[in-house]
């Protein structure tokens, strides 16, 4: 296959002319195939990968079903979202444990739609002050054993995990399990010192910047602070127009730098679906156009995909090769899979984006197969 005549997203450049080739799975300098798709006027870009939603299509990591898990890797591979690393929420441990369970035995099956490439445990390790759509009923003490028994079963799959630095033990924890995993900052109260410790203690990102924590103001910079001040850390966003302010969006590519943003979604089960009233994590989230919130007017996740997260970045002003940037090519550095996935050289899987010039999605090749 050869995709002709689009802008092809480009490490260096930005988006260059090229044609885009691969013969099987994996992207090829040339093509021996006689097929071509003509791209001309369209944008190309890597399948993006979210590191951090939780469900879609009605269905939810946190359910533990594997039927369901199965509708949420379809219909991401449907938005051009080629890999995913979903999120469960804070539940108790018996319940996290089936969780892992059902991602592993998807991973070991060899399942249809994106590929699963990690799970993320957003919960339990959260402070209650900061929970946010947490269930505060399971929240619980970082415990770097009950994290290790959850990587055990998840079969290696666990490649982020979040926890509030404030809690008793939280910087033990960060030092035991930072080898292993990605730490990630989240849900907290800390202030600059206690995050700026966390980040030194090993944890090196930060969960949705700026939701569920204390805010960046001149005397007290916060985790934004700490993290600004920790250049190997990376930050999340959530880009759907509703939890972060355009100007705030803007701002955090300014101060931390293409590089350093990785876009999530952070969508609950309603993505894909009607408004209505929907489950998160043991709690009700009443969910009209792109809001979804608990009964007492706290934001509870999204229902905007990333590929339109990434689009509406490009809305609020953030040029596309920096949104494509944070969307496609950190979020696979963050959970080490770049040396297969996330841009368009030679030698990479083969699974691609054709974008018209309003940035819809006209055409995903996965594995070198056409799947929409
Ligand atoms: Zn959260």
């Amino acid at each position: 296959m050869k995709i002709t005549g689009g802008r092809v997203f480009d490490l260096e450049h930005g988006f260059v002319e090229r044609d885009v080739c691969f013969d099987g799975a994996l992207l090829t300098p040339d093509s021996r195939d006689r097929e071509t798709y003509d791209a001309s006027g369209c944008w190309i870009i890597p399948g993006l990968t979210d590191v951090h939603f939780h469900g879609c299509r009605g269905a939810d990591l946190s359910d533990g079903d594997p039927e369901g898990l199965q509708s949420i890797a379809e219909y991401e591979l449907s938005r051009g979202v080629t890999q995913i690393c979903p999120a469960g929420m804070t539940l108790l441990e018996e319940r996290l444990l089936k969780v892992c369970r059902t991602a592993a035995a998807h991973k070991r099956e060899g399942r249809s739609g994106a590929d699963l490439v990690g799970i993320n445990l957003e919960g339990p390790f959260l402070s209650y002050a900061k929970r946010g759509a947490q269930n505060g009923d399971w929240l619980h003490r970082p415990d770097a054993a009950m994290l290790r028994r959850l990587m055990g079963a998840a079969e290696g799959l666990v490649k982020l995990v979040s926890v509030a630095p404030e809690e008793p033990g939280a910087m033990e924890f960060i030092r035991a399990v930072c080898e292993d995993v990605n730490v990630a900052v989240a849900h907290t109260t800390a202030e600059y010192d206690t995050a700026l410790e966390a980040f030194r203690s090993g944890a090196r990102e930060v969960t949705h910047l700026f939701n569920a924590m204390p805010g960046f103001t001149h005397r007290a910079p916060g985790v934004v602070g700490a993290a600004l001040d920790s250049p190997w850390t990376r930050v999340e966003l959530i880009c759907d127009g509703i939890h972060i302010h355009p100007s705030m969006v803007r701002a955090a590519f300014k101060l931390f730098g293409a590089d350093r943003v990785v876009l999530i979604s952070d969508t609950m089960r309603a993505a894909g679906m009607t408004d209505g009233k929907y489950d998160l994590g043991g709690q009700e989230v009443t969910v009209k156009g792109p809001l979804a919130t608990l009964a007492d007017g706290t934001i509870a996740g999204s229902v905007t995909d990333l590929m339109a997260c990434m689009k509406t970045a490009v809305s609020f002003g953030i040029p596309l090769a920096d949104a494509v940037r944070a969307a496609a090519v950190n979020p696979a550095q963050v959970i080490g899979i770049f040396d297969r996935v996330g841009s368009l050289e030679p030698g990479k899987r083969a699974n691609v984006v054709v974008l018209d010039q309003d940035l819809v999605v006209e055409a995903v090749f996965f594995k070198g197969e056409r799947v929409g």
